[in-house]
């Protein structure tokens, strides 16, 4: 007899998130702490619930815009040592408490600067608190590896320093490079020295791309910049036709994505957040995972749309029936897509995810 998929049994199934942001994910009463701490003024309130609400609203206005500027108070909180180690250890915590087993969470150390700490003590920090953090949960008996991330800023012009940033560090917790911003007006090619280097170096990265913009931003972050994944990625579905019948016709950019199987990295609800998609149901990632595409499930930022990956699981399950086979399809092709080495992955997949799926479907 199947164990019932609801949320507290999703909560136990192994998961696997590669789309993550550390800016994204703190907890309220963290921000309220670390900005008492380092005094910021600036937030809208010190009241913790009322906090969570504010920034869930100012997630849902529909615009990508506004919906960055709510980084502005988690960024704002985290230019300090002790601060990035606190986050990025209660991140690691969290998501070992929502069952996941391997993440890879993303930030842009450029954007701790501003009270004068060095981006290579910015990386540090947070690698720390990855170390802690992935302690602590195992002391608690929740298994996690946390890989990280580094980011440019796709407006700013730090991102060939960031890249070799990313490869100064990939032997002590750093397993690839990303970039991310606002997409209007930013197209990747603007960083291709800095995916040259990586990819000179052997490194990998992925791309924020077809989230706001369409095929074109999709298009250069693959074949001018080389992308091993695309953040997002969600626009692809404009180069798919489906017809009447229900039969799917390809086009070649779409075919070259699901030919290749390169992953995407979807974060639904965000994308409702961000207005990419008007309902769960209307997302397009019903289509593209019937059609076999490397999807993947993921959170993007946890603080603003209020969701985490048991809960962004479960809603999937809802909204397209989806059963847990369909769950150990999301989280096998996460994991056989991400930057860390062969065997480190196969062994996840054979020690921990399928086991763990195993036992659900009994
Ligand atoms: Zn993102």
């Amino acid at each position: 007899m199947a164990v019932d998929l609801n949320l507290e049994t999703v909560r136990d199934a192994p998961k696997v998130l590669l789309h993550d942001h550390l800016d994204g994910g703190l907890r309220p009463a963290t921000v309220v702490d670390l900005a008492e701490a380092v005094g910021y003024s600036a937030l809208p309130t010190t009241d913790v619930p009322a906090l969570g609400r504010w920034f869930l609203e100012a997630a849902h206005s529909g615009s990508l815009v506004r919906y960055l500027e709510t980084f502005g108070h988690t960024v704002g909180v985290m230019q300090t040592a002790d601060a990035l180690v606190r986050v990025a250890a209660e991140c690691a915590e969290d998501l070992a408490d929502d069952g996941v087993v391997y993440a890879e969470v993303r930030f842009a150390p450029e954007l701790h600067v501003e009270a004068g700490l060095e981006l290579a003590a910015v990386v540090e920090a947070v690698l720390e608190g990855f170390r802690v953090g992935t302690a602590r949960a195992a002391e608690r008996g929740r298994r996690i590896r946390v890989g990280c991330l580094l980011t440019a800023m796709r407006h700013a012009a730090r991102s060939r320093e960031i890249a070799e940033l990313a490869i100064r560090y990939r032997d002590t917790g750093v397993v690839g490079f990303d970039i991310a911003g606002a997409e209007a007006g930013f197209p990747p090619t603007r960083h291709l020295d800095a995916f040259e280097y990586v990819r000179q170096q052997n490194g990998h990265f992925t791309i924020h791309a077809g989230e706001a913009f369409g095929l074109p931003s999709i298009w250069e972050a693959l074949q001018w910049c080389g992308a091993d994944r695309l953040g997002h990625g969600v626009r692809i579905v404009d180069d798919i036709t489906v017809d009447d019948d229900g039969g799917a016709t390809l086009g070649r950019l779409a075919a070259y994505v699901r030919d290749m199987r390169i992953p995407l990295e979807m974060c639904p609800t965000s994308n409702l957040h961000t207005g990419a998609a008007r309902s769960l149901a209307e997302h397009p990632i019903g289509l593209l995972a019937k059609l076999r595409f490397r999807v993947t499930v993921n959170t993007d930022n946890r603080l603003m749309s209020d969701v985490s990956m048991s809960r962004e699981m479960t809603a999937l399950a809802e909204t397209f029936g989806y059963g847990w086979a369909d769950l150990q399809w999301f989280t096998v092709n996460a994991m056989k897509s991400a930057f860390i080495g062969f065997d480190e992955r196969l062994a996840l997949i054979d020690d921990v995810i399928k086991p763990g799926y195993a036992a659900l479907q009994a």
